[in-house]
């Protein structure tokens, strides 16, 4: 059992991440104590099936003792190594070379970080010293999408686009941009996919021309928008928008933190539309949340500009924890359970499963819409389906929400907009798929039966 102090040292002394401190004060901490596969125990005995991944990392599931053994083993023999003074470890050198060997086209370049958001950081940094090397400095305009998440540097919060990463944070900065979202089920152009892209790359071309092209350094797209409601742009849009970039001499990075390791299928979600970026950002599935790692992936000709420019001057961009071997090591063993456990395949089918196990939840009367691809997938909830109406007072719906589902046994995310998010481990059994889905109808008929809810309806 929890004990009660421990609520209580939570409370006088830990601030969570992305919480209202006020509000967390009042609810208090939910402890998780261990987990196995997908399921997870917390602090009171409770058994829950993550349909979350933990944070939408925990890509092979949990207790794989292949993973513990190979933190345990480098921690034994190599703790820590800097990658400073031309320094390096035999774990961090292998992972670059297994990641470049897997990447598409000449993505052969590797930086490591400690998660998600100091990568997209990175690729800022190093995209203003890239366009410094070639001689075109005034190139210093980011361009990224409505609904869009980037992390939460400083100046990665600045390309998110959902309005809690700003609010009393300064930022985005002035060199900072947003387009539309492709975001299908309230595209005000409509549903048809070409007419979605187009209209997506004529805004692009648009703000690019209102910047300037000569100022304009480079666009970021996640392959589906995570955090802003798991929306998935039509077949081809992620490639449209590469293309419309090449032409004109903008820098296409996809942010892959959440689909890269298998989560829509593939390695990589950029395989799915068969485009090369000039960067791919990873973190999450790289150790499946074993350990904190991330990653940039830079492509040959990005990196040989920088290299040049640089000459014999250092680069100053760098990490303690750059390369961390114990982290490198996680990596190496996750990716042996993707390809050689055989996780990627499982997923793919997995997937399949859980996609036609949400669509089945169509006809309920709050299911506005289900989108997604591989094991990543969202319901959205509205209250008239032909209006599209939001649920009502949307954020504490999503409170709601997610309390329903704890307590159906169940871990899912519940957005600000309405949506229910999907992201279980690639491991799930059939069975595990089938009782996920049949938890999220207790939640919607519980939902439905919120009386805040029937009164809007
Ligand atoms: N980019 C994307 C697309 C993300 O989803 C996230 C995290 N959810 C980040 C960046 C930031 O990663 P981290 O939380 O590891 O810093």
């Amino acid at each position: 059992m929890l004990s009660n102090s421990l609520v209580e040292l939570d409370r006088q002394h830990l601030i969570h991440p992305l919480a209202s401190p006020r509000g967390h004060e009042r609810s208090g901490v939910r402890v998780l104590a261990s987990a196995k596969g997908a399921t997870l125990t917390d602090g009171e005995g409770h058994r829950l099936l993550d349909g979350f991944a933990g944070l939408w990392c925990v890509n092979a599931g949990y207790g794989h003792e292949s993973v513990v053994e190979a933190a345990a083993e480098q921690m034994r023999r190599l703790p820590y190594a800097t990658g400073y003074f031309d320094m390096g470890s035999e774990p961090a050198i292998r992972l670059a070379a297994e990641l470049a060997e897997r990447a598409p086209g000449d993505l052969d370049h590797v930086y490591f970080t400690l998660g998600g958001s100091d990568a997209v950081d990175s690729t800022i940094r190093f995209i203003r010293y890239y366009n410094h090397a070639r001689g075109t400095p005034q190139k210093d305009q980011f361009i990224s999408l409505a609904q869009g998440f980037h992390g939460s540097s400083t100046a990665g919060a600045g390309l998110t686009a959902l309005p809690g990463f700003h609010f009393g944070f300064g930022v985005p900065f002035d060199w900072q941009h947003k387009i539309s979202s492709h975001y299908v089920y309230r595209n005000p152009v409509g549903q048809d996919p070409a007419a979605i892209i187009a209209a997506s790359v004529a805004e692009l071309r648009a703000k690019v021309e209102e910047l300037g092209a000569e100022r304009v350094a480079a666009f970021y797209a996640e392959p589906i928008q995570g955090s802003g409601g798991v929306l998935v742009p039509p077949a081809g849009w992620m490639k449209a928008m590469a293309e419309a970039c090449r032409e004109m001499d903008i820098l296409f990075v996809a942010d892959e933190v959440i689909t890269a390791f298998g989560r829509t299928g593939p390695l990589f979600a950029s395989e799915d539309e068969g485009i090369v970026p000039d960067f791919i950002t990873v973190a999450k599935g790289l150790t499946s949340g074993y350990a904190p790692l991330g990653a940039v992936l830079m492509a040959d000709h990005v990196y040989q500009a920088i290299a040049d420019g640089a000459g014999e001057a250092l680069i100053g961009h760098g990490y303690t924890y750059s390369g961390h071997p114990v982290s490198a090591a996680v990596g190496l063993a996750v990716l042996r359970l993707y390809e050689d456990g055989g996780l990627l395949e499982n997923g793919r089918k997995a997937g399949a499963r859980l996609m036609a196990g949400l669509h089945g939840l169509s006809d309920h009367p709050l299911v506005g819409d289900v989108r997604g691809r591989g094991m990543l997938a969202a319901i959205e909830l509205v209250t008239d389906k032909a209006a599209k109406t939001p649920l009502p007072a949307a954020a504490e719906a999503s409170r709601r929400i997610f309390d329903r589902a704890y307590r159906a046994g169940l871990i899912v995310r519940a957005f600000a907009n309405g949506a229910i998010g999907f992201a279980p481990p690639l491991c799930c059994t059939p069975e595990e798929i089938d009782e996920m889905v049949a938890r999220t109808l207790r939640v919607l008929d519980e939902t439905l039966d919120d009386p805040d809810v029937r009164s809007a309806m």
